[in-house]
Order: C-alpha cells, then structure tokens, then sequence
C-alpha cells in the first residue's frame, strides 16, 4: 500500500533537491530557442498576498511548459524595493530603511520559495541595493548626456505646520496632511524631469508592434499619450507680444471673440493694465492654492478675471478682450486658449457668465443658430458662415473639410501652421525624500550642473539619518553628505538632494535580469540583445499605463545611446485578473463586517446593529476582512494546491473568485491523481514499456484516443491566451479515463500515467516530480520532453450517429467510423429506433449528413 499523499513532506524536499542541484538556473544554451517570462516584481511589503500568488503561478506556469518545450528559459525574480512606506516605517517606528525593506524581502523570498516557483535565485535584483542603483543613476547621466534630462520649476504639495514636501500619498482626499493634519499647499521648487515628450510619437505609433499585449492596454497607453492634430496660431497683443495657442478646430478662429491665459502665464503682468491689478493679483493666489485636478473639473462654476488688454484676432483683426481662468493650465499646450463660445461648451459658460460675445461660424443643417440666444454651445457638424474664405465648406475634421482648409489657408497666409499636440507631459522624477536613488549630479557655481563622473557612482545613501517627517529632506540636512568638490574645477559645490522616482528603477529591471551580475557595466549588450524582448509579461493591470510606458520610454532611449538593439521591451503582456473573495456589509452603516461574526451565514446580520447584510465579491483586502492568507492555505493543503486551484478557477485574464469547496475540490483531485499513480506504480503486472503493439484492443484504443485527446487540448491551452482552466478540467477528464480503463496491465495504460504526470508537472510540480520518482524514472521531471501528440491516435473507430424522425430526436446509435453516407442510412434504418418510430408509415426522405445523423421524413 502506498503512502498517502502528503504534500508538506514532498513539497519541501523537492524545493531542496531542485535548489541543490540547481535545476531553475537559467540554461545558456545558443542551440535553444530563447524564453524569457517575466512577472512584474513585486514591492516588499513583507506578506504575500493571494494576488501575488496568483501573478507568479501563471508566469511559473507557462516558464516550466516551455522548458518542457525544448526552450532555454530566463524566469527571474526581484524587488521593487524603494519607496514611501519604508520611510513611513522609519519614522513611525525607528526602524531604518534598509532594515526594514531587507527583513521584508527575505520574509518574501521564503513564501515565494514554498510556491515551487522556478526562479534563477541567481540573478535576483533589488532596487535599493548600491549594485543595482549605480546603474540606475549612470542611466540618469545617459539621459542627461542625450538631452532628456532637465531642471524646471513645478508645484509639489507642502505642509505649512511640518515644513516639508508631501508625496501624494500623504495628502488624504481632504487635502490635508497625514501627519499635521495642516491643509497642505503647493509650492514650486526646482525639479528634474525626463523628456517623454520627445519620444510621443514614437510611443503612440509603436503601439501597433504589439499585437501580444490586451487591446484595453493599448488603447489606455493611447490615450494617455493623446495626440491631437490641429494648427498653432499666434494672436497679437495690443502692447505687441505674441500669444501662441495650440487649437485643434482651427476653422472656428472667427468665432473666436476672448483669449484665456493661465493665471501663471508669463504675459499676465504685462497685460494687466492699472485697475486690475488687484483683482488679478487675489485671482493668481487663490489658483496657485488649487491642484490640477480641482482646477479642470469639469462641472465646477466657471472663475476667471479681465486682464483689461485686448489681443487681434489674426484671421479677421478684430479686438478682443485677454481674460486669466484657472482651468487653463502653464503645464499643458501654450498656457494660453483662444475662446470659442459658440462651439465649445466650456468656452459658452464662461462667456455667458461674463457677459461676452457669442459668434457663430459653423450653421448646422435645418437650424439658424443665434449667438445671443442659443441656450448651448454646438459643437456639432454643419456648414461655415462669418469665415471669409471658408464660408460654404462643410465642417469637420475629413479630407476636404473645414479644418483642413483652414490650416491650408493660415499656412498660406503666414498665420499659423498645421501642428500635432499630445496630452502626454514630461516625467517629473525629482522626489524630496530619502528612500530612493539619489540624482548623481554637482551643483556647482560656476561650471553649473556637473554629472557625478562614471567612477565615482554609485552616489550611495547616507545611513546616519534622522527621520522626522518635518523639515527638509533628511538628505539635505547632511551637510557632510552635501557638501563636496566639484568634479569640473574643485570649487566648493553642493550635491543635488532629491531623490528619483521609483518607477525609474522598474523602468529598466527588465534588462539586468539578463545580466544580473555585471559589476562593470549596466548589462552586457550581446546578452540584453540575445534575451530580450521579454516574451511574456505577467502582471496587474494597474501598471497598465505609467510603468509599461516608462519602460518602453526607456527602452527607446537606451537603444539610442546604442546599448540594446530593440524597439519594444515586451512582446506579448497577460494582464491577470483580480482575486476576490466575498464581503459581508451593512448596508446602512457602510461597514463591512468580519465573516467570524456572522452567525447564520445563510442570513448574514450585523451582530451590533441586528441589520442585513449584502454579500458580494470584491477584490481581497484587510480592510473588508476578505483576505486569504497564502499560508494557511499552503499550511493546510500544500503549495500545488494552491497553484491548481488558482489556475482552475477561472481564465488568467479575469477575476477570480475565491471558493473554500473549490479549493477543496483540487485537493482531492491531486489525491486521485496520486493514487492513480502509486498503484499503477506497485501494480506488478504493469506494462515496463510505454509502446504498445499496433493491435490494440477497444479498451486500448479508447485510452489512447483519450490520452491524446488531453495532449492535445492541453499543448493548445497553454498556447495563445493560457487558458489554464480548461487544461485543468482536460486533466480531470484524462485521470477519469485512466481509473475507468478496463486495461490496466497494457503499455496504452503505461502511456497514459507517464503522459499524465508530465502533462501536470507544469501545474502541480512537487506532486508530479514525486510521482515520477516513484515510477522509478530517472532525473527530474521538469527535464522531460513535452509529450508529442499521435494524431493518428485521435481517430475514431466508431462514431455515435443521431437518429431523427421528422427533424426530432429519438435516439443514437453506435457505427463504425468508415461508414459512408448509404451505410448510414442502412444502419439507421436497421437500428430498433427506426423500426420502432416508423412502423406503419411511409418513408418520404431521408437526410443524411456523414459522421453526424440520419433524419427520416415520414408519414
Ligand atoms: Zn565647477
């Protein structure tokens, strides 16, 4: 008899037996087709969570299918390691940094470990380690070298009571401080930025080389770098400057009747005549007290000030007046709009509330349309009126149309030319604080900006430092640290104390995974070459617009400094879907209640106030008392499990509901597969040969027809979308054909245990590889081959052949395969069914249709 299964014994000794023999390490092998399968690495907040679980296990998934596949495969893990809450953790508890985010990490390490997940532990990365930031800051200096890096003056949010600058995080919806509670301010300082902006046409147009990645990705990135096309215009003012607009409805110019600036507009002072200076002056305060967010909403009541000067409209020379409004923004296009009104429902608001001209130039059809009553502004197609030369064209943004015209003219004309603009802005990447990479460069007084020289990086972290969360940033409260020679010339100069965004340093993770250890260079470029583009990307779809697009930002700019020979950093991106699990709320109250509180489940109440309770699901949280710890369910039932559970439930891409029977379920089913397996094992009459003879009996043939109807299923499963739920339900069909198999001492049956255990190794890695030691195999079985597929086995000896009187179903009837369309029908007269549905009637016509049914039409 064998032994139960027991998958906390087999599950740590073979975690052992691959470390040991390092079976996971990446094979470097030039004769292989190359794989590289990647999850997004993980922030180390020191607990894995189901959603963790759920990411590695798919991506560990299809990294043992294609080993199995004959690939040599690069899966590596790291840590996303800088960022806020090691230094919220710093200052509410004293712990430094580095300590907390290294406990953290090898907390981590050892979940993932009892996963059984594949990883090249060699090549493990963390961000915040020197080794690995030397190159992130020497990245920096690339882009500075090449023009994409750059100092400019930005609004960050400051707390007032505390002295110090917030990361967005720290303002709560309120707009108040964390940890003051102050109402926080915005403040501009100096800081740097990465110029995205040069690559958003390029970024927009290779969107197309990724048809691997979920159309909903694509269009999000799309839109995120939002092209527009239209044409730049510039409008004269009365004291004689230029104010450049950005429009894209360029034919409605002479309908244009007021121009607004943002109040931080560089011209306002200039253009502000005596007796507005006043109003102007309170207006420009209480904007530069607002967020951006604020200051676009869409439904707020339109603010704004006369400036008191006037601009002339280029395309008709009529005055008009200059306003200032907040929700024109310094940051995006110009910071400067030519109004619209009758035509743009914004502009119609603010003219109405200030009592301005309303001119209209675009007439629809079957309407005339009156500025001075018309009750909304018609943003709508129709005819131009009032626009000299383009009176009578149709209008809209088609070939032949207003807006093509009008660009065509205001070029000809020397007024404005045909421009495209894009909502995508430049990446503010200076942070005030200390847990992140420092930006490697000198002030100096007199040679200006110097970048820290290649020799001296890493510039590493200073670790003697206060955490107060008040005051400047601890970075540039050491004066030791602050203070140092210029590079250049040896003058007394200041080190820049900001510290880089973290989403720098997984811009560019993807690329030392392929030559994790270099400590002389950023990675090797022939190995980046040889391995990249990363072929699967796993992970959530949160990351679907900054960090995918700084990557591929990244990306672009490393391959233009000549590093790395390739476009696009991932091929093919599988955004996995949540993980859920049932909520219990009171309505009422709004408060979600523990489910170890709820005594009838059947008719959830709130124990406190006796009210019922709404069930549903909703994605795994502590604060919704939903979460499900990975380890108690690996403690109770082991790490494969977990993992075939995970993978049953439901398609990657979509979101997973929790479910205890479920989980349950898979346990059981690793337990029949198990002793399936051990009994075929001590089974002494067992075939020792997996090649059957060629004349196999029915029961043989059944088997084999179904043993390579699960290689098929399953070889297409893992393919294309990875749908791992129906390759699970195929291995359940396939374990269910072995226990019915009326031939269990025949090589057929041989076939079908060894072509089950590597079928599941993928999924349940311990199980499997236990199992094949037990079969008395030699090696691992994640070194096997991937089973090939028999075509020829897949054919049917017999067909089941419908039988129908009159278009109705009345039974089936087993013949043989071959049958051509008159055996058919033979056979179906014959059958008992006809006989006994027909008797006594005619027959009038009979259907055939091969290999499915015979239909009799009879009366
Ligand atoms: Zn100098």
């Amino acid at each position: 008899m064998a032994d139960k299964y027991t998958p906390a014994a087999i599950e740590e000794k073979w975690q052992q037996v691959w470390a040991e023999q390092g079976f996971d390490k990446t094979v470097e092998d030039p004769s292989k087709p190359k794989f590289y399968a990647l999850s997004m690495f993980p922030y180390p907040s020191g607990n894995l969570h189901m959603g963790h679980v759920r990411n590695y296990t798919i991506t560990d998934v299809i990294a043992r299918v294609r080993r199995m596949q004959g690939y040599r495969v690069l899966h590596p893990m790291g840590w996303d390691a800088f960022g806020l809450p090691a230094e919220n953790a710093a200052i509410d508890r004293g712990v430094h940094p580095a300590k907390w985010t290294d406990q953290n990490i090898d907390q981590m390490r050892s979940q993932l470990q009892q996963l059984g997940l594949s990883y090249d532990w060699d090549r493990e990365v963390a961000t915040c380690s020197p080794d690995y930031y030397q190159w992130t800051q020497w990245s920096f200096i690339q882009f500075l070298q090449a023009g994409l890096a750059y100092q400019k003056e930005a609004a960050v949010n400051w707390d007032p009571i505390d002295q110090t600058v917030l990361a967005n995080e720290q303002v709560d919806s309120e707009g108040k401080s964390w940890r003051s509670g102050a109402k926080v301010e915005r403040k501009l300082l100096k800081q740097w930025f990465l110029k995205i902006t040069a690559y958003a046409d390029e970024l927009l147009q290779d969107l197309d080389k990724l048809p691997g990645w979920p159309e909903r990705v694509r269009l999000m990135q799309e839109n995120w770098i939002g092209k527009s096309t239209g044409a730049k215009v510039v409008f004269k003012t009365e004291q004689g400057d230029d104010l450049e607009v950005f429009t894209t409805r360029p034919d409605t110019l002479w309908g244009a009747t007021f121009m607004v600036l943002s109040p931080e507009h560089p011209l306002v002072e200039k253009l502000t005549t005596e007796p507005q200076q006043e109003a102007i002056a309170a207006y420009q305060a209480e904007a530069a007290a607002k967020s951006d967010i604020d200051r676009t909403d869409e439904g707020k009541e339109k603010t704004g000030v006369w400036t008191g000067s006037y601009a002339i409209n280029p395309v008709n020379h009529t005055k008009i007046p200059i306003w200032i409004a907040d929700y024109v923004l310094m940051g995006y296009g110009t910071g400067a709009i030519m109004a619209v009104p009758a035509h743009d429902q914004r502009d119609f608001e603010f003219a109405r509330k200030f009592h301005l001209e309303v001119r209209v130039v675009v007439q629809p059809e079957g309407d005339i349309l009156d500025g001075a009553t018309m009750a909304a502004a018609w943003p709508g197609e129709g005819v131009m009126v009032h626009s000299g030369p383009l009176d009578g064209i149709p209008a809209g943004k088609g070939e032949g149309q207003s807006v093509e015209k009008a660009i065509a003219w205001l070029e000809k004309e020397g007024k404005g030319s045909g421009q495209d603009n894009f909502r995508l802005r430049d990446w503010l990447i200076s942070r005030q604080r200390y847990w992140g990479v420092p930006i490697p460069v000198i002030h100096c007084p007199s040679c200006g900006t110097v970048p820290v020289p290649d020799e001296q990086l890493p510039v590493t972290l200073p670790e003697n430092v206060e955490f107060s969360g008040r005051g400047a940033s601890p970075l540039s409260q050491l004066d030791d640290w602050v203070n140092v020679p210029c590079p250049t010339c040896g003058a007394a100069a200041q080190r820049e104390t900001d510290t880089m965004d973290t989403f720098i340093d997984s811009s560019w993770y993807f690329l030392r995974f392929t030559d994790a250890n270099n400590e002389g260079a950023i990675f090797d470029s022939a190995k980046a070459n040889d391995w990249m583009p990363v072929d699967q990307y796993v992970g959530g779809i949160e990351h679907a617009i900054l960090h995918l697009l700084y990557s591929r930002f990244f990306t672009k700019v490393l391959r233009d400094r000549g590093l790395i020979n390739i476009d696009e950093p991932f091929s093919r991106l599988l955004t996995q879907g949540m993980v859920q699990n049932i909520t219990y709320k009171n309505p009422k109250t709004g408060k979600y209640i523990p489910i170890d509180q709820i005594t009838d489940i059947d008719h959830p109440v709130d124990p406190a106030t006796g009210d019922p309770l709404e069930g549903f699901y909703e994605k795994m949280s502590k604060s919704k008392y939903n979460g499900v710890a990975p380890q108690d369910v690996l403690g109770k039932y082991g790490a494969d499990t977990a993992r075939m559970f995970i993978l049953f439930k439901a398609p990657p891409e979509k979101d997973l509901e929790w479910d205890d029977a479920d989980v349950e379920g898979q346990y059981r089913f690793l337990n029949r597969v198990w002793r399936l397996v051990t009994e075929f094992a001590e089974n002494p009459a067992a075939a020792k040969s997996e090649q059957a003879t060629a004349d196999l009996s029915k029961p043989e043939k059944d088997l084999r027809r179904a043993v390579h109807i699960a290689i098929k299923e399953i070889s297409e499963d893992i393919e294309g979308d990875y749908q791992f739920n129906t390759a699970v339900s195929e291995l359940m069909k396939l374990s269910n054909a072995l226990s019915d198999a009326k031939c269990p001492d025949s090589p057929v049956y041989a076939e079908g245990i060894h072509t089950l255990v590597k079928l599941i190794a993928p999924f349940a890695p311990h199980l499997a590889e236990e199992l094949w030691a037990q079969l008395g195999r030699a090696g691992s079985i994640h070194q096997q081959g991937w089973p090939g597929l028999d075509e020829s086995a897949l054919v049917a000896d017999e067909i089941t052949l419908v039988i129908q009187i009159m278009g109705k179903t009345r039974g089936t009837l087993a013949v043989p395969a071959s049958s051509d369309k008159a055996a058919l029908e033979r056979y179906a007269r014959e059958s008992d069914i006809a006989q006994k549905y027909l008797a006594g009637k005619e027959i009038k016509k009979v259907i055939v249709v091969p290999g499915k049914l015979v239909n009799f039409v009879a009366q």
